[in-house]
């Protein structure tokens, strides 16, 4: 089901991400269906509610983005699309939200990050280059693993890796930043050195400018449904995988093997910087902040 609804405001102060401290979320829910979807808690106050299967978009965002942009008190911080949903999901290609919603970071030259999983971006490379010249855009494709078969079950309705990353290739073209969150590193499905190997490499070569992996949480309501679909479709690794989150972490020692890991990628592949938020512009008054009400 896919509702229309009216936001109040368009930004969420969070404080706690790496990529920006606010967010814009312009659909409440996601189609992408990732088995692993840790946003999936975003709806948990709507009873009965569906997070992939009902999506609830927000169709006046620009407006209130455009009103947010406007406060006195806002220092252009960057701000991260998307934190609980994927904004180019494929809703997206119906609503078309987002050419209204870039033109808002235009007018205001607003620094932004994407993070998504489809290659929809494509279709605004127009205007997304247009905010490279007067902000910084910074594009992150999300992947796990570049082997279709396994990405096909964990990620049924999200374009394919390979595609995803070969898009960045425009994106740098474009003026923007770009970045692979190799996220979530499934334990004995996606960790192992050959899986993480190919991925750096493809990094390597696509220039990117950062590459930021991240091992499975499953924290809430994700645990369950996940390790469902492993139990139907990767038995063989259902019982270790199972034993490996007693909570919503892996163990520490699993957890230390993989620093090594990746460690060694990142020395063998590297240098990255560590992730670097990008800067506010700061022509804007000073050291305030957003009040929301
Ligand atoms: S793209 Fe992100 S928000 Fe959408 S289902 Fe996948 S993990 Fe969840």
């Amino acid at each position: 089901m896919i509702r229309e609804i009216q936001a109040k405001s368009a930004l969420h102060f969070h404080g706690n991400l790496t990529a920006s401290n606010w967010d814009v979320n312009i659909y409440r829910g996601c189609g992408h269906c990732c088995i692993y979807c840790f946003a999936r808690y975003s709806h948990s106050y709507l009873e009965d509610a569906d997070f992939f299967g009902d999506i609830f978009v927000k169709t006046n965002i620009a407006e209130c983005l455009d009103k947010d942009f406007s406060r006195r008190s806002w220092c252009r911080d960057p701000v991260n699309f998307c934190g609980v949903t994927d904004a180019y999901q494929p809703v997206e290609e119906q609503y078309q939200l987002m050419p209204e919603v870039l033109k808002v970071f235009i007018k205001h030259r607003n620094p932004l990050v994407l993070v998504t999983k489809s290659i929809l971006p494509l279709r605004d490379i127009r205007l997304i280059s247009e905010l490279a010249r007067v902000a910084q855009v910074t594009i992150l494709v999300s992947v796990s693993t570049l082997n279709e078969t396994i990405s096909n079950i964990t990620e049924p309705n999200s374009t394919h890796p390979a595609e995803r990353l070969n898009m960045l290739d425009r994106f740098r073209e474009a003026g923007c930043r770009t970045g692979i969150l190799m996220m979530p590193v499934i334990p004995y499905l996606t960790d192992s050195e050959e899986n993480l190997r190919e991925v750096f490499e493809l990094a390597q070569k696509t220039g990117v400018n950062v590459i930021e992996p991240d091992i499975l949480n499953l924290r809430g309501s994700t645990r369950e449904p996940f390790l469902n679909v492993i139990k139907k479709e990767f038995p063989d690794i259902y019982p270790d995988l199972s034993r490996l989150y007693k909570g919503s972490n892996s163990d520490k020692t699993y957890q230390n093997n993989m620093k090594v890991l990746i460690r060694k990628l990142y020395r063998e592949y590297g240098p990255w910087p560590q992730y670097v938020p990008p800067e506010r512009i700061d022509d804007s008054p000073k050291g305030q902040q957003l009040s929301l009400f």
